[in-house]
């Protein structure tokens, strides 16, 4: 006898066996405009595979079950290791298999970090902590490849798809990966206050080794088989290279305080550390770690706007999958019209990040043979990176709440994607780090925006509203006055225009109608679902939906 009082009624089936590509028209369009065609059947098959129920299982692993410290052995011999669940190892082999941490440098081709963006940003999706140390290792490999002794022992590792979690020197791995340490306790926005020491063996320079001693406040994965670290050297702060293990075939005096006990970010291993007399070789000039070490920001703070239009994209995924499924008063939510706001206005938001991510990620593809795509990158880098990080909390929060209770509870993937959404705008420089170097940006050269404004150009007489807010713009740069004051205000102009000049030239009508009337036409509320009436809402649910 069946008891139908205990039947579960009206609850979603688990949004899993998709395909993260083919359901996300936004992303696959704009893969396409930005000069990654080719590489659509390989994100069809990563899409898909990142969609199977078994690796989303394993991405929900590896965040429940956080990394541990093991600073010795039993015996009492430091050990300073980290020890990581089998799902973190599996997701690691996963996107170390794509490429991500260096598939644009081991095999160069036009369209090259549009492709891996667009992996990166699927892969957000389902396990975010993974990309910590690819995207280290991917921002590293323009530093090291301008020295030629450290490029030839480490780059065939680093270019290595095979992921080796052991803990052993270099020349005993089938690859390799790379961290960063320049934050300490006293400043890391402020890097120039860093207290941590280095003093030249021998006469010092480029390429000679350093005794470091001090401290790194923030030192992400300290598992990998090295860091790039900031130093104050004889001649000022600089950049050094640090591998676990020394050439002789010892540790390196890194030693690993603790674990950061982190809100989100669960799988991955953020640490303390200390340098005692450990062995560092002068990356660059001395003087110069910060131009050296900002080229690695420059990849990462890419990163992280992918990551966070990833992180979204993720939650919109789930909000429209729940609304397209669940049912309250006799309607799906999704024909409830308030919900269909919602879920629409999210949907927007989604698309804007993902149109204006994989622009910038088309700048780095171009930068190196055109200087005008240079000039984007240099501007852009940082204002996309804070208005997308920026911009994403609040959906997801919103996300969150159109899946009414479930969404609360960490079991489902909302938790995990909630916990991790702010980091990506705290790290690689929080936001008004970011719109005063946008600031910075402009001050040396008037390539950037002019730059800048040459996207807007061609979608000009299309749309009233984005006609007015490029004209205003216009005037926000007559005007410098109070600028540092206005920064955050000015650099979202910049990206809300930039958004709508992509959309109007790319998007369905709907969308591109619906972001010009909010976003640029001021016919919006303070929240999400007050888009204004007249806008095809259902029209921008159903290209969002993840079937
Ligand atoms: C999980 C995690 C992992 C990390 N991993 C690493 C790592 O691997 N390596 C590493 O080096 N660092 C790492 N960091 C550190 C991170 O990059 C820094 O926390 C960040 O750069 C901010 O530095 P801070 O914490 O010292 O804050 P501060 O520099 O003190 O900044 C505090 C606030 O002041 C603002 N601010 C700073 N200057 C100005 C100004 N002139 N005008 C207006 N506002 C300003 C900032 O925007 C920020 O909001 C990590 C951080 C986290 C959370």
């Amino acid at each position: 006898m069946t008891d139908t009082v205990f039947d579960v009624l009206n609850q979603p089936p688990a949004l899993e066996d998709y395909n993260l590509f083919t359901t996300d028209h936004a992303l696959m369009q704009a893969t396409e405009l930005n000069g990654a065609d080719w590489a659509k059947d390989r994100l069809t098959v990563y899409g898909s595979r990142l969609g199977d129920a078994e690796t989303i299982e394993q991405g929900r692993l590896a965040h429940k079950n956080p990394p541990q410290l093991k600073l010795f052995d039993r015996f009492g011999h430091r050990l300073d290791e980290v020890e990581f669940h089998p799902a973190w190892h599996s997701i690691m082999a996963l996107i170390i298999g794509e490429g991500l941490h260096s598939a644009p440098w081991a095999e160069p081709k036009p369209g090259a970090h549009v492709a891996r963006a667009a992996a990166y940003i699927m892969h957000a999706q389902i396990e975010p902590g993974s990309q910590c140390p690819t995207t280290m290792t991917y921002g590293s490999v323009p530093a090291i490849r301008k020295d030629k002794h450290l490029a030839e022992t480490w780059l065939p590792k680093i270019y290595s798809r095979q992921y080796d979690g052991s803990n052993r020197p270099v020349t005993q791995k089938t690859g390799a990966l790379i961290g960063m340490g320049m934050t300490e306790k006293q400043g890391g926005s402020d890097v120039r206050s860093n207290t941590t020491v280095a003093k030249p063996v021998g006469a010092g320079g480029p390429g000679e080794e350093y005794i470091i001693n001090g401290h790194k406040w923030f030192f992400s994965c300290p598992q990998n088989d090295a860091h790039l670290v900031l130093a104050q050297s004889p001649h000022g702060l600089s950049c050094f290279f640090v591998p676990r293990w020394l050439p002789d075939g010892t540790k390196n005096a890194v030693q690993v305080q603790r674990l950061k006990d982190k809100v989100g970010n669960k799988s991955n291993a953020s640490s303390e550390v200390e340098f005692h007399n450990a062995h560092g070789w002068l990356l660059g000039e001395e003087g110069r770690g910060v131009p050296t070490i900002i080229e690695m920001g420059t990849y990462t703070r890419l990163d992280c706007a992918l990551g966070s239009t990833g992180l979204l994209r993720g939650a919109v995924a789930q909000a429209l999958h729940h609304v397209a499924h669940r049912r309250a008063f006799q309607r799906h939510l999704i024909d409830q019209p308030l919900m269909t706001n919602v879920v629409a206005d999210l949907a927007i938001e989604s698309e804007a990040a993902t149109a204006l991510a994989l622009r910038l990620a088309r700048a780095f593809d171009r930068a190196e043979d055109d200087p005008v795509e240079a000039a984007f990158r240099r501007l852009c880098t940082p204002a996309v990176k804070y208005w997308i990080c920026k911009r994403a909390p609040n959906a997801v929060v919103e996300a969150m709440e159109v899946h009414g209770g479930n969404g609360y509870v960490d079991e489902g993937p909302l938790g995990m994607l909630y916990k991790e959404i702010p980091l990506n705008s705290i790290w690689e420089g929080s936001g008004n780090v970011m719109c005063l170097d946008v600031l910075r940006a402009m001050q040396k050269s008037p390539d950037g925006l002019e730059a800048y404004f040459a996207d807007l150009i061609p979608a000009r007489g299309n749309d009233k509203r984005l006609d007015a807010a490029i004209n205003d713009l216009k005037t926000e740069f007559a005007d410098l006055s109070e600028i540092e004051h206005r920064a955050r205000r000015v650099v979202e102009k910049m990206m809300v225009t930039l958004q709508g000049a992509l959309l109007v030239r790319h998007s369905s009508a709907a969308v591109a109608d619906a972001f010009c009337a909010s976003r640029l036409g001021g016919d919006w509320g303070h929240a999400f679902g007050t888009l204004p009436k007249g806008v095809d809402t259902r029209a921008i649910a159903d290209r969002a939906l993840p079937v």
